[in-house]
């Protein structure tokens, strides 16, 4: 069996948020899809030991965010690569509260859409919540940010809670010893290609960077970082 077949599945990048009481949580997910016009149903798929699992099964409610290709790597690390049981993950974030009380992202989303869970699926690691749609709204017309684009543009990698995480069979190495890992969140900095983001040009060694220079992905500093060779 070669797993390899399944990075050639299509998936668009989104996050979930759902509630618990007055608590807020968010998440990035990239297993969303529609279901059904009549009545209009669409699914997420997400981890049994992430918080906003624990949200959604309280509250029966979640709203799917659409995210842009012009979405930062930042804000992917703050819904994707942090726990809201450690982080707020609202606190800075421009949101308002939706029908049902979940929150709708204002920034970073082309559209959403708000659902009441109707069924969910119990599928060993994830659960997969099928919601009726009960509002929706395009925000935006950028091109929105597919998964394909996100892992070759973006050079994001998938933390492992994530439904198509594949664990890495052989680590990427560089043969002059310049790239280093995020032990955090897999993020690899390349020398070569620098980090555009926060104005690091090409060529820059990683003993260059400046000190407070942070992890783009998950915002985890140098001393996170591990050299590969
Ligand atoms: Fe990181």
């Amino acid at each position: 069996m070669n797993s390899k077949v399944l990075y050639k599945l299509s998936y668009g990048l989104y996050v979930i948020c759902s509630i618990n009481g007055t608590q807020l949580n968010g998440q990035i997910a990239n297993t969303v899809f529609q279901i059904s016009s009549e009545p209009l149903t669409i699914a997420v798929s997400i981890n049994k030991n992430n918080l906003t699992h624990e949200y959604i099964e309280k509250s029966g409610v979640f709203s799917v965010s659409v995210l842009p290709v012009t979405t930062p790597l930042d804000f992917i690390g703050q819904f994707g690569f942090k726990s809201g049981r450690d982080v707020d993950k609202f606190a800075g974030a421009a949101y308002r509260t939706g029908l049902t009380g979940v929150p709708i992202l204002l920034e970073n989303s082309i559209g959403y859409l708000e659902a009441n869970v109707v069924q969910h699926l119990d599928v060993a690691t994830h659960t997969l919540f099928i919601g009726e749609v009960v509002e929706a709204e395009v925000l935006g017309e950028t091109e929105p940010m597919t998964y394909a684009y996100y892992q070759a543009v973006k050079r994001g990698l998938v933390p492992p809670a994530a439904p198509t995480y594949i664990k890495p069979q052989t680590m990427p190495t560089g043969a002059e010893g310049e790239k280093h890992k995020c032990t955090v969140c897999g993020y690899i900095y390349d020398s070569a290609q620098g980090d555009s983001a926060s104005g690091q040009a090409a060529g820059t060694l990683f003993s260059a960077l400046p000190e407070a220079w942070v992890c783009p992905v998950c915002g985890a500093g140098k001393e996170e970082f591990e050299a590969l060779s």
